[in-house]
């Protein structure tokens, strides 16, 4: 049986990007690494803000990724060090039990993650010891998971030095990937294209107050059809529970919710809570002072999102001749739902994917968390290379802070490979 990760014999010196990563790691740590474990970014399709509501999302790997050149040691320590220097050094003794600060979000926290993900999987009680470069090429909050790419690295680094494996079923559960392939049609590519806003979702409240938002929905849509509420927290499970469609989900919405945003006095009189059960039970620790909350927009937002996916999966799946055509309105029809009803996208957002339609595009979208970040755009092969020039003139080149970044703001992106460890050939 294959063994999980795949592991790839490579040979160092022939890749330009490994070789700087073993000669920094060489001169950190006086020693060679022993080997290196690779995780891919993704961007995804289709599907934005539905996951944590229980629908499925439609990702692609990219060939931007995180890799690790690591040694295994008697050192009791994992050493973590960055090729980036904005990413400062950090040590962790492997006896301690590793903690990690919520409240303040730093890389190596991000690689505790995955450490301790794995040490818990095993129960682990010895942890090896080890020394790590991390070297990553997925723009940073740009809505390209490189985040999660990194808990996929570091988490893949921990299995390695020691000497464990997972089912890659397990594997896929660190990634925000899910496990149907799906065929995109020929003839038409993706485009990625970062408005060079960033967003850092562990650092600000954007992304909680939704959550809590739709966990409000989830219990009025609950409570208005005579359901327990108590154990049901996402608004896929109201669905599932009211044995219901999507399109029938939209309508209740509309019939139940009303688009004015409700207060909490509101909100607790309707499901016969207190205040103090409110901001124990519904909120979460960084959305304690919300006061407005605009349910009926963000389950609107939610099942329509979740429709939308089933349907370009189904026309991914039965090829009709126009099926570029059909994905793209599909894409526009999310990006204006992000926008409008979520209200997750940013004016530069907007303005970049209006340029990219007019460029050529035929659908363009705000891709991951939002509020920055990147688009994703389908454009018909022919129309790359006039594609790219036309954003690059309306977009990047006018202010000269994008002008900058442009090189790694702007570019096809081909699928990627999965996660895997290398060793040196
Ligand atoms: P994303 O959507 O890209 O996952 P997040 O804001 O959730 O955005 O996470 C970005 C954080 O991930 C960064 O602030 C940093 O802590 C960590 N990170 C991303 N890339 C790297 C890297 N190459 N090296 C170290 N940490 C990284």
């Amino acid at each position: 049986m294959a063994t999980n990760p795949p592991k790839l014999k490579t040979k160092i010196a022939a890749n330009e990007r490994m070789k700087n990563l073993k000669e920094t790691f060489e001169s950190k740590y006086g020693e060679s690494p022993l080997f290196y474990a690779f995780a891919p970014g993704r961007v995804n399709l289709i599907g934005e803000h539905i996951d944590y509501c229980g629908y499925s999302v439609l990702p692609m790997a990219i060939e931007q990724n995180i890799l690790a050149a690591v040694s295994v040691n008697n050192s009791g320590k994992i050493q973590l060090a960055n090729a980036n220097p904005k990413y400062k050094d950090f040590s962790v003794s492997c006896s301690e039990e590793i903690a990690i600060d919520r409240d303040d979000p730093q890389w190596y926290y991000y690689f505790l993650c995955g450490v301790k993900g794995i040490q818990e999987k095993f129960g682990l009680n010895h942890l090896a010891g080890m020394s790590c470069v991390v070297d990553g090429t997925i723009p940073p909050s740009s809505g390209l998971s490189s985040s999660s790419a990194l808990v996929c690295c570091s988490g893949l680094v921990t299995m390695e030095a020691n000497q464990k494996s997972l089912s890659k079923a397990k594997l896929i559960e660190f990634q925000p990937l899910r496990a149907t392939d799906v065929k995109l049609p020929d003839g038409a590519v993706f485009v990625i294209s970062n408005c060079c806003v960033e967003m850092n979702k562990a650092a600000s409240s954007h992304y909680n107050i939704r959550v809590v938002e739709c966990r409000i929905a989830t219990k009025m849509l609950a409570q208005a059809r005579g359901v327990d509420s108590s154990r049901l927290l996402k608004l896929a499970h109201v669905q599932m529970e009211l044995k219901a469609s999507l399109e029938e989900m939209l309508a209740l919405v509309d019939e139940v919710l009303h688009p004015e945003p409700y207060s909490r006095e509101e909100i607790c009189k309707v499901l016969g809570i207190t205040s103090e059960q409110f901001s124990t039970e519904l909120l979460s620790a960084n959305t304690q002072d919300m006061t407005q909350f605009k349910l009926h927009q963000r389950a609107k937002h939610v099942y329509g999102e979740a429709a939308r996916v089933l349907q370009f999966k189904s026309v991914c799946d039965s090829e009709p001749a126009n099926a570029t055509r059909l994905l793209g309105e599909l894409m526009n029809q999310s990006h204006a739902s992000c926008r409008d009803l979520y209200e997750c996208s940013c004016p530069e957002l907007d303005q970049l994917v209006d340029i990219c339609l007019k460029s050529g595009a035929v659908g363009s979208r705000l891709t991951g968390a939002g509020w920055g970040g990147c688009a994703v755009s389908m454009v018909p092969s022919e129309k790359v290379e006039s594609f790219l020039q036309a954003v690059r003139e309306e977009y990047y080149l006018p202010d000269p802070r994008r002008a900058a970044i442009e090189k790694q703001s702007l570019f096809v992106s081909k699928p990627g490979g999965g996660a895997a460890i290398y060793l040196e050939e």
